[in-house]
């Protein structure tokens, strides 16, 4: 009796360790976002367009215009930690010489929209959205949602899909699309994979900045960024 009791202590604690380890660590608290940069610049969250003046937004989430048929946020910002947004505006002037600039559709973003995204997707199409339980790297602002525009029309260029497809064309690697759609799409991976940026499998338009691992999950809104 004895034996089995220490058992079953020795499996609750282990038990209680593997909950422990399930549990993530969401930044929530803006006091501890401040300090943290204090000592750490790179955890800056910076708000692109102030640091990148010519670079374009299109913020669907801000509307309904996305899957989610929902606004879910109140502003239409992009914010990315201090290294992306250097590589961002590295790779802003490279294609400045032909003519092209970048136009974003996504960046940072807070924790709670993932949980939010996870709720609203059909389970057929889950492997399109961010698990809650590990989060997004967007969460960690060091993921990008991008496309290519022509700098002088503003006119963004033709892509295998639209933004936040669930086709397979959507797939960085498929092969059965036209000359043009694949010129431009192995253009954009191109110049964000020689700056630091990794293409996801499934979206061309989504990119993780090397070391993303390093960096937290936060669930601070923009508008009190
Ligand atoms: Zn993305």
């Amino acid at each position: 009796m004895k034996i089995k009791g220490i058992i079953f202590i020795i499996l609750i604690g282990f038990r209680c360790v593997a909950i422990a380890q399930e549990k993530l660590e969401v930044f929530s608290n803006i006091n501890d976002y401040r300090n943290d940069i204090i000592s750490n610049p790179a955890y800056q969250l910076v708000e692109i367009s102030k640091a990148i003046p010519t670079i374009k937004l299109d913020i669907k989430y801000a509307t309904t215009h996305n899957f989610s048929g929902v606004a879910v946020y109140k502003q239409a910002r992009a914010f990315a930690r201090k290294p992306v947004v250097d590589a961002l505006k590295e790779i802003q002037l490279e294609l400045k010489n032909e003519g092209l600039g970048l136009k974003i559709f996504d960046a940072y973003r807070p924790y709670s929209v993932t949980v939010k995204f996870w709720k609203v997707t059909p389970l057929e199409k889950k492997e399109f959205v961010a698990n809650p339980k590990t989060g997004s790297r967007h969460n960690r602002g060091c993921a990008v949602d991008l496309t290519l525009i022509n700098l002088k029309t503003g006119n963004e260029l033709e892509m295998p899909t639209a933004y936040d497809s669930f086709a397979a064309e959507a797939s960085p690697t498929y092969e059965d699309v036209s000359a043009l759609q694949k010129q431009n799409r192995d253009l954009l991976i191109k110049i964000m994979e020689s700056n630091g940026f990794k293409v996801i499998k499934n979206e061309w338009w989504h990119y993780d900045f090397k070391g993303w691992d390093k960096f937290p999950l936060m669930d601070i809104p923009f508008e009190k960024l």
